[in-house]
C-alpha cells in the first residue's frame, strides 16, 4: 500500500466572509506553483478542502513543498480506499504502521455518503477491533486523548483514511492582501521581512539597487537567488533592477560624507515611490529593525520617509537580529545571504554617519544632486526579471 492522497485545511480564510472563493481560487493556484516540480500531482478544491493527488510520486517532498504555503492552516496523508469494509480495515491498519511509537489510537468514522450501509459508530467498533487484533496487545484505544486518530471518512467517491495532521504554514495566502514593492537587499534581514509579509498574504515585487563595476554580477545573482528560495512561498516574484552608479558617485562627490547615507536613502525610496505609484502597488516595505544602524533609528526613519506618503511596512522593526537569523536559517535565506559581495550600501561607506539627520538640512544637500534627472535616468534603466520557482528560475548567464 502507498499513500496516494494529501489532504489541505484552510483555516484562516473561513474568516473572510465574501472573498472565500476567491480566497480558495488563489490558495489553489499558489498550491498548483509549489508542485509544479511534481508533474503527475494534481490538486482540486472539493467541499471547503483541497484534495492533491499523488498519482504515484512519493509523498514526502510533495508534503514539504506544501507546508511552505500560506493559507494552509494544515494537512494530512491519506490513502483512498474502495468503500467496503475490509478495504478500509486494512487502510486503517496501513496508516497506523506509519506511526511506529504510538501506542494508542483512536477511529474516528464519518459517514457523509449515507447510502454506505454500514453507520458510522458501527464502523469505529469494526475498524478499531480489527486494529487491536493486528496488533496484538502492542496498542490500546484511547477515546480521549488517543496517540493517532485514525480518521475513515466515507464519500461517494471512496474512503479516504488519515492518521495524523501536520501543521501548515498558516497566515493568508499570497495575493490575497494586494502587492508591496519591497526593497530586497542582498543581507540577511529584507528576504525574512518579505517572507513576513508574504505570509500576510501580500504579493511582493522586488526593487534592488546595484552600482556596477562596483558592485559585481555575483551580487546580482545572490539577489535573483534570494528571490528564488522566496518563490518557494507561493509565487512568481518580479525583481526590478535600478542601476545607483552615477547617483552614488554624485552623491559622494557632492554631499558631506555624514550625510551620504541619509540622501542615499532618500534617493532609493524617491525612485521605489515613483516605481510603486507607476505599477498601482499600494505600500513599500524593508527590512529596517529599529536601532539596528544609524539608517534606522527613528531620526533617520523620520527624515528618509519624508520622500514618500505611501506605507512604509517594516515588518522587523521590532525584531532583534538573533532572532531574524534564526528565522533566515528556518526559511533557507541565509546561506545565500552571508555570501560576501558587495550590496551597492557598502561602497563608499561613510563612517561618520549622521544618527539623527534633519529633513532641512537633507534637502539643502540634495540641491546639489540633480534629483529629478537623476531619478528619471535611474527609473529609465530598470531591468526587469520574473524568477518562476526553485526548479526553473533561470541564471543571469540565460538573461543578460
Ligand atoms: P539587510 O540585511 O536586509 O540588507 P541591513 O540590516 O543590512 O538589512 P541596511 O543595509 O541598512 O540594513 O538596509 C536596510 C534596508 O534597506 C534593507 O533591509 C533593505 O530593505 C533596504 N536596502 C538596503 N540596500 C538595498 C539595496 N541595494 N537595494 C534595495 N534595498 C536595499
Ligand atoms: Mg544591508
Amino acid at each position: 500500500m502507498k499513500m496516494d492522497h494529501i489532504l489541505v485545511r484552510y483555516g484562516e480564510l473561513a474568516l473572510k466572509g465574501k472573498n472565500r472563493g476567491h480566497f480558495e481560487k488563489l490558495l489553489l493556484a499558489n498550491i498548483r506553483h509549489v508542485l509544479k516540480p511534481f508533474p503527475k500531482v494534481q490538486a482540486k478544491r472539493t467541499f471547503g478542502r483541497i484534495v492533491v493527488e499523488l498519482n504515484s510520486t512519493d509523498h514526502e517532498p510533495v508534503a514539504a513543498a506544501l507546508a511552505n504555503v500560506f493559507g494552509i492552516q494544515s494537512y494530512s496523508l491519506a490513502l483512498r480506499v474502495e468503500n467496503e469494509l475490509e478495504a478500509m480495515q486494512k487502510g486503517a491498519l496501513f496508516m497506523l504502521t506509519q506511526h511506529p511509537n504510538a501506542k494508542t489510537f483512536k477511529v474516528s468514522a464519518r459517514r457523509a455518503y449515507k447510502l454506505f450501509p454500514i453507520d458510522s459508530q458501527s464502523l469505529n467498533h469494526k475498524i478499531g477491533s480489527y486494529v487491536l487484533k493486528a496488533f496484538t496487545g502492542e496498542l490500546t484505544v484511547d477515546v480521549h486523548h488517543p496517540d493517532v486518530n485514525v480518521v475513515v471518512d466515507v464519500r461517494e467517491s471512496g474512503t479516504y483514511i488519515t492518521a495524523g495532521v501536520y501543521a501548515g504554514a498558516k497566515g493568508l495566502p499570497v495575493g490575497s492582501s494586494g502587492k508591496v514593492l519591497h526593497l530586497l537587499s542582498g543581507g540577511i534581514d529584507s528576504p525574512v521581512a518579505a517572507h513576513m509579509l508574504m505570509g500576510r498574504g501580500a504579493e511582493v515585487e522586488m526593487l534592488h539597487f546595484h552600482s556596477p563595476p562596483y558592485t559585481n554580477e555575483r551580487a546580482k545573482q545572490k539577489v535573483i537567488d534570494l528571490t528564488r528560495e522566496l518563490t518557494k512561498f507561493g509565487r512568481t516574484i518580479t525583481i526590478h533592477f535600478v542601476p545607483f552608479t552615477d547617483i552614488q558617485t554624485h552623491i559622494h562627490k557632492e554631499v558631506p560624507s555624514s550625510y551620504e547615507m541619509t540622501i542615499m536613502r532618500r534617493m532609493m525610496l524617491r525612485i521605489a515611490d515613483r516605481i510603486a505609484r507607476e505599477r498601482g502597488i499600494l505600500a513599500i516595505s524593508n527590512g529596517e529593525s529599529l536601532g539596528q544602524v544609524a539608517s534606522q533609528t527613528l531620526a533617520s526613519m523620520n527624515t528618509i520617509n519624508e520622500m514618500t506618503n505611501l506605507p512604509v511596512l517594516r515588518p522587523l522593526l521590532a525584531m532583534d537580529k538573533e532572532t531574524t537569523i534564526a528565522y533566515a536559517k528556518r526559511i533557507g535565506t541565509y546561506e545565500t545571504s552571508i555570501l560576501p559581495y558587495e550590496d551597492c550600501c557598502t561602497i563608499f561607506l561613510p563612517t561618520d554617519s549622521k544618527t539623527k539627520p534633519k529633513r532641512d538640512r537633507s534637502a539643502q544637500f540634495e540641491q546639489y544632486v540633480q534629483v529629478e534627472e537623476k531619478c528619471r535616468e535611474a527609473i529609465a534603466g530598470i531591468e526587469s526579471l520574473e524568477v518562476t520557482g526553485a526548479h526553473t528560475s533561470p541564471t543571469l548567464d540565460q538573461l543578460f
